[in-house]
């Protein structure tokens, strides 16, 4: 099965070291993952995720690894709020100087929930809103963190057009799911699908049109029911698709071709 993992914090040091970063490289290759897209989440590793990835590219070969740059809304408690408007000028020097591998920006969004450390919500949005104007100048989609924040996210998406990005690891009602959608936008599933009794991402896996679905593992966060307690890796994608195909009705190769044809087409990646 061919399946592409569009959100992994493989960089992150809560992941492994740089052995066990190659290690899971090599079990994502031979578990069939073809692309795997690292998020960045902010400043300070922007660079070591740049680094990581052309690590791996050696290692696994098979596996195409992209980046991505931003800076997400749960690191902003331990960032001095006098120093964002820098930060946020890093980035647009940043995603402009197009590092290799690179297609899109974020991991960036809205944590209204405990994640978001009590930072207030103007700083948020104004956050994101910086990352909305530099996906509008580049082209590039952004990649969406959306905590207990759904309707004020709906409200920045529907303002104005924004390249077709990507809702990361849905957690909203499957009643959203198409209001989320109408700017192009597409929507990916994580490791909560796959837990017993999950009933909310079962019904909202079931109301995204198969042009708009996307996986992911949010390594190392989510791992899925069958693999715990171990830490999350891309090699257990294969089990978000069982779960997104088990939501559908689907054969999970179906799921496996729609949502790497998605990928591809959202993130613009090479066949
Ligand atoms: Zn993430």
């Amino acid at each position: 099965m061919n399946l592409i993992d569009t959100h992994a914090h493989i960089d992150m040091p809560r992941f492994g070291d740089r052995a066990e970063r190659r290690f899971a490289a090599v079990r994502a290759a031979a578990a069939g993952i073809s692309a795997i897209v690292i998020p960045g989440v902010e400043p300070e590793s922007w660079a070591g995720l740049l680094e990581t990835a052309a690590d791996l590219r050696e290692i696994a070969p098979t596996v195409r690894f992209h980046t991505a740059l931003g800076i997400h809304p749960q690191v902003l408690p331990e960032l001095d709020p006098a120093h964002d408007s820098a930060a946020l000028t890093a980035l647009n020097d940043q995603i402009r100087a197009a590092p290799a591998g690179l297609v899109a920006i974020g991991e960036c969004g809205l944590d209204f929930g405990p994640g978001g450390g009590g930072v207030p919500r103007e700083r948020q949005v104004a956050v994101l809103r910086a990352h909305f104007a530099l996906a509008r100048a580049t082209g590039l989609p952004l990649l969406l963190h959306c905590l207990k924040a759904h309707a004020a996210m709906l409200e920045l998406l529907d303002e104005r057009p924004l390249p077709p990005s990507i809702l990361h690891s849905y957690s909203g009602s499957a009643e959203m799911v198409p209001a989320f959608c109408r700017g192009g936008h597409a929507v990916s599933f994580a490791g909560a699908l796959t837990l017993p009794g999950a009933r909310r991402p079962v019904l909202a896996a079931r109301a995204v049109a198969a042009d708009r679905l996307l996986l992911e593992t949010d390594s190392p966060d989510q791992t899925p029911a069958s693999r715990r307690p171990a830490r999350n890796e891309p090699a257990f994608l294969e089990d978000i698709a069982r779960a997104v195909a088990a939501a559908r009705g689907e054969p999970v190769e179906r799921v496996a071709e729609t949502t790497t044809a998605n990928a591809r087409r959202f993130l613009r990646l090479a066949a």
